[in-house]
């Protein structure tokens, strides 16, 4: 058995020796049966918040209001739920009321998909109320319960059913998808962020292309920030996967997006951060064709490398990371301060001219110079090297 589900099996077991119920549940019971590598262990329980906190020493309260609390046990974390029903979506976000249950099959049927469904007990036994097992075999996304009704409750599922069928390499369940067909509009009610970590995941899935065009065929991207207001912008789709927004964005961008890096940050409610990141990348991608590609890859930090290659492949340039990765290695330098001459260097040269933007601009070319391997990264080499050029302009 996988080491983490046999560690939540302890949690299970401590909280059944305590005289409680609990189980895995979600999606480390779905990957599990499908031998995929699993992330977190959810836990459910008939336990309380505060019963829980009673049998842990180390528990930190996330979402009591929700009965979630975040169990510590040897070093790791888990989640650990009260089973719960949920009733009432009326501002389609939070349901109006979240009712402790005191059965796992109760909790069972809050949740969105069969496959999701499934709970595992300290016996190794599945529970599998809704036929998540079959639909795993049939590899199907199937809504627990009437489609319809389970998506007006909450329509973020709708982008759910998308993303899972993009990660697993599942087809929709023909009611599912009828039903997504039916009340896409609901997305409308949902708010950006939500929507934005589900399509995140779609695009970073084994089947983002099929899904693609399947959003397209639902209309979903009618309810998606910059795409709603250009239709035919989901008609362009990646060559290869893309990791979150940093590369989405300037992938859409380099490829003609009418909006710009900032308006899709805004649109998404992306943070600075991905602003940052998918800016170098855009530029760094954009200067590709023009630029040696030291020169292009020096302006990229270390960690962006691979994103500006994803974009360059998704933008169908031949290009692979090994190269990319070898080029960067092999940089002279890799920021300005590891070049072997510095401002004072350049005013010792020119002792009698004032401060000024020269000194940006003469250390920029040098900087450059070096990169390309024009000149060795050495004092020397770069003073002598400067003495061929014409003095600064200063004024
Ligand atoms: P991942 O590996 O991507 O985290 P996951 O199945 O764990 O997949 P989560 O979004 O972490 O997905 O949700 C955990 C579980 O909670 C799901 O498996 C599902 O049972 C339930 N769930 C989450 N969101 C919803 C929702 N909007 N409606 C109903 N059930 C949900
Ligand atoms: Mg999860």
């Amino acid at each position: 058995m996988n080491l983490k589900i046999a560690k939540a099996l302890e949690i299970v077991k401590i909280i059944e020796d305590a005289g409680g119920k609990a189980h895995v549940v979600g999606g480390a019971v779905r990957d599990t049966l499908l031998g995929r590598p699993i992330e977190d262990v959810d836990l459910a329980t008939s336990f309380t918040p505060e019963e829980v906190s009673k049998v842990f020493s180390k528990v930190i309260p996330i979402g009591i209001d929700h009965g979630t609390v975040l169990v510590r046990y040897e070093s790791e974390s888990y989640e650990v739920t009260t089973y719960r029903t949920e009733e009432g979506y009326n501002d389609y976000r939070h349901p109006d009321q979240v009712e402790f249950v005191r059965s796992v099959e109760q909790d069972l049927a809050r949740r969105d998909f069969t496959i999701n469904a499934m709970a595992l007990d300290a016996n190794e036994q599945i529970i599998d109320p809704y036929g998540g097992r079959e639909d795993l075999e049939k590899r199907l996304i199937r809504a627990v319960g009437h489609a319809k009704d389970r998506f007006s409750e909450d329509p973020l599922r709708m982008m759910r059913a998308l993303r899972f069928s993009s990660q697993l390499g599942f087809c929709l369940d023909k009611s599912t998808y009828e039903a997504i067909s039916h009340q896409v509009s609901l997305l409308s009610k949902i708010s950006i962020e939500r929507i934005a970590v589900e399509f995140e995941k779609l695009c970073k899935g084994q089947d983002y292309q099929v899904m693609l065009l399947r959003l397209k065929e639902l209309k979903v991207h009618h309810y998606l920030p910059v795409f709603k207001e250009n239709l035919d912008q989901i008609k362009v789709i990646p060559s290869v996967r893309l990791h979150g927004f940093s590369e989405l964005i300037p992938f859409y961008c380099v490829k003609g997006s009418p909006y710009e890096i900032a308006e899709w940050i805004k649109a998404w409610k992306q943070s600075n951060q991905v602003k940052r990141n998918a800016s170098i990348i855009f530029e760094a991608v954009r200067s590709y064709e023009h630029k040696p590609l030291p020169v292009v890859i020096y302006a990229v930090p270390s960690h962006l490398i691979d994103s500006f290659v994803n974009v360059l492949q998704a933008a169908d340039v031949t290009i692979d990371h090994s190269s990319v990765q070898k080029a960067y290695d092999k940089l002279p330098i890799h920021s300005r301060k590891q070049l072997d001459f510095q401002a004072e260097d350049l005013m010792q040269q020119y002792p009698s001219l004032p401060k000024g933007p020269w000194i940006g601009e003469y250390l920029n070319k040098i900087e450059q110079a070096v990169v390309i391997e024009l000149i060795p990264n050495e004092n020397q080499a770069i003073k002598e090297w400067i003495k061929t050029w014409s003095p600064p302009e200063t004024d």
